[in-house]
């Protein structure tokens, strides 16, 4: 349960920075700490962020820090480690990242924390995994940002199309936040009406569907060709579901959460609708895909659990975790 209200950031990269800049709206946070492994980053960013205060709806106290700092923070939020190149798959960053989130990890269990640990580093599903392994944390109080950000775009792309507004859809992508995700459809609404109704009414063809469905997949490299790196959406996201989180909103949002069977799978952490509060993820929520999408389901998972089984478990086993 959390009773403080302090947030610690590790990696002020563009990521964290652009979440940061969206918390300093958020009200009743009290605390913001930055760490970073550049800790000169990490003070410039608190000394600006903090000259943003007076203008920010919130009113919080920016400071950098150190893991000490995570013994009484009710949330912290890993953003470090090496960003896609172009060109470059999530899940090429497996090995690399691994390595950072276990070090980062084991500082952070060191601390005392005892609050929510939120992952947003790629490969995201597979960093929740090793987070989990290496802090042996119960699996509610672990989650990864996962298709949180994949939804997002999903909103907003399904929003211009039918023109509606992108807050009144509710569709979810699910799985791997990567090139193996998918949406389920059947269970895509413009308020209370299916997406699939809306289209067949319209006498349009589902397949400007797929194409939604490759856009929102392939927008971080689409962004990524266009200016190295993508930040905004993912850090409006976190900044969402933290404030879910401190709030204990009961919040339904999509995010890589631990697996026990729900959707066939146990063991990993892929992206899927659950309920969000205090206590990290409550519950997660089942949808009855169809064939097809529990086939892709499946298939995005086991992909995640080869890339755990071939390349992260081997690095965590030499470190003894
Ligand atoms: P960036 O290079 O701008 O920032 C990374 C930061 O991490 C740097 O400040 C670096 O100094 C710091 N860092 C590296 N190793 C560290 C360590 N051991 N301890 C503490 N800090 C350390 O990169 P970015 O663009 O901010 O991206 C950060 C991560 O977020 C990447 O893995 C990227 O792929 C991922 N990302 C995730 C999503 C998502 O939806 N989950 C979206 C975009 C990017």
């Amino acid at each position: 349960m959390i009773e403080k209200r302090k947030v610690v950031l590790v990696g002020t990269g563009f990521v964290g920075m652009s979440f940061a800049y969206a918390l300093l709206n958020e009200r009743g946070i009290d605390e913001l700490v930055l760490i970073d492994v550049n800790h000169d980053k990490a003070e410039g960013e608190a000394m600006d962020l903090s000259h943003a205060v007076p203008y920010a709806n919130g009113s919080m106290k920016v400071y950098a820090g150190d893991y000490s700092d995570c013994s009484d923070a009710s949330i912290v939020v890993v953003t470090a480690g090496a960003a896609q190149k172009p060109g470059q798959t999530r899940l090429d960053l497996t090995a690399i990242n691994t390595k950072i989130m276990m070090g980062i990890c084991e500082s952070i269990k060191e601390s005392g924390f005892k609050g929510i640990l939120l992952v947003a580093s790629n490969p995201c599903d597979v960093m929740t995994y090793v987070a989990s392994r290496v802090t042996g944390f119960d699996k509610n109080r672990v989650l990864g940002s996962g298709t949180l950000l994949d939804t997002a775009r999903l909103k907003f792309m399904l929003g211009e199309l039918l023109n509606v507004s992108s807050e009144n859809i509710q569709a979810y992508v699910m799985g791997e936040h990567g090139d193996s995700s998918l949406v389920p459809w059947t269970h895509a609404y413009v308020g209370a009406k299916k997406v699939l109704d809306i289209l067949s009414e319209k006498g349009e063809d589902a397949s400007k569907l797929d194409k939604i469905y490759e856009d929102v997949r392939d927008a971080a490299y689409e962004i990524i060709n266009r200016k190295k790196a993508t930040y905004y959406g993912i850090g409006m996201s976190l900044c969402k579901l933290v404030s879910s989180i401190l709030n204990n909103e009961n919040a339904v949002l999509p995010v890589s959460a631990y697996q026990d069977n729900e959707y066939g799978h146990e063991g990993v952490y892929t992206g899927v609708p659950a309920v969000v509060n205090n206590e990290g993820v409550r519950e997660i929520v089942k949808l009855q895909l169809t064939a097809e999408e529990q086939a892709k389901f499946d298939k995005s998972t086991n992909e995640l659990k080869k890339v755990i089984e071939e390349i992260v478990d081997p690095i965590l086993k030499e470190a003894n975790h």
